[in-house]
């Protein structure tokens, strides 16, 4: 049976548009699904400053010229969320909420979610003064005073931005060191972001709104309520791994999908990419797996890798 595409690549994020500008140079019919509508993770960004040839770019400015230029080589299935996923002897079978396509390879690109404190009050306070993303809602919380829990570079870069909208910002972090990039740490104490350390939340409380948190000083097990109207929680991402766990595709420890050097999972016709196989997750390195992966999925596909 002819494919419908030669390559299917789930998730539109760096990675994802990286696979897919390399697999349609190579003369692949290419598509790429999204549950969303595209950009991934670097799209909540704000300022990023370590993307080679744009010394300070805005995350979701990176993600829209990523989409544009894939568009020119893929087709973009927005909202369309892939349920599952069969491998046969010949090809995959990729079944959406819509369709169910029959493709000779899939890219898996499906990144992460953030982590939840899993604490009281923090579902309950959902969009009511719990957030996980600063650029989507620090503006609702100019002139306010907010906390962010975390001590990694999503948190501090996240602290740096609620400062410079005009935030009164504490970040709370588990230890007493950091795990963010120095320059970032500097440039939040530089602004006046406060610190609380060897802390973690213990309940998020209040009425219609979020009205404080409780904290647990984790070295003398002192318990402290804080008034904040809002809390922006950054502890790291979880890997967003049904669709391997489904393939019985190999994972790491931590639920990270394993690959070979060059993006190939333990499942034939297989291949991941991006933040989903775990690592440094930096957006460059997305893209570089991106494209190694878009090219080894060219050996099931019956096309010649253009670089070899
Ligand atoms: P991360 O590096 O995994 O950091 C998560 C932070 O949350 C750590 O400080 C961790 O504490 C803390 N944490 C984890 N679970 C917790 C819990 N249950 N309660 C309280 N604190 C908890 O995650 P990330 O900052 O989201 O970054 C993810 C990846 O993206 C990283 O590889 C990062 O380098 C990359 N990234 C890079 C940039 C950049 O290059 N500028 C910007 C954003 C993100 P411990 O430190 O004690 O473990």
């Amino acid at each position: 049976m002819p494919y419908d595409y030669d390559v299917a690549i789930i998730g539109a994020g760096a990675a994802g548009y990286s696979a897919a500008i390399y697999a349609g140079r190579s003369g692949a019919s290419v598509v790429i699904f999204d549950k969303g509508m595209g950009g991934g993770l670097t799209s909540e960004a704000d300022d990023i400053e370590n993307y080679p040839g744009f010394k300070k770019i805005k995350g979701p400015e990176l993600m829209e010229k990523m989409k544009e230029h894939a568009s020119q080589y893929a087709e973009m299935h927005f909202l369309e969320e892939v349920k599952d996923i069969n491998v046969k002897e010949d090809g995959v079978e990729v079944i959406t909420a819509k369709k169910k396509y029959w493709v000779g390879a899939a890219i898996l690109c499906t990144g992460t979610e953030h982590r939840k404190l899993g604490v009281k009050g923090e579902e309950e306070f959902r969009g009511r003064g719990v957030s996980y993303c600063a650029t989507c809602d620090g503006p609702f919380f100019v002139g306010k005073k907010v906390a962010v829990i975390g001590g990694g570079n999503t948190a501090i870069s996240e602290a740096i931005y609620l400062k410079d909208i005009g935030c009164d910002v504490t970040v709370i972090h588990r230890r007493d060191k950091l795990r963010a990039e120095k320059i970032l740490e500097d440039e939040a104490k530089e602004k006046g972001v406060k610190f609380i350390w060897n802390s973690v939340v213990e309940e998020i409380y209040g009425n219609e709104m979020v009205e404080g948190i409780k904290i647990k000083n984790v070295k003398n097990g002192e318990i402290k309520e804080i008034g904040v109207d809002g809390i922006f929680v950054s502890i790291g991402e979880e890997p967003n791994n049904e669709l391997a766990k489904k393939l019985g595709a190999k994972l790491d420890e931590h639920g990270y999908i394993v690959v070979d050097e060059m993006q190939r999972t333990s499942v034939k016709r297989i291949y991941a990419a991006g933040d989903i196989t775990g690592g440094i997750r930096q957006i460059v390195t997305a893209c570089g797996e991106g494209a190694k992966a878009a090219l080894a999925s060219l050996e099931v596909i019956g096309k010649r890798n253009p670089f070899e």
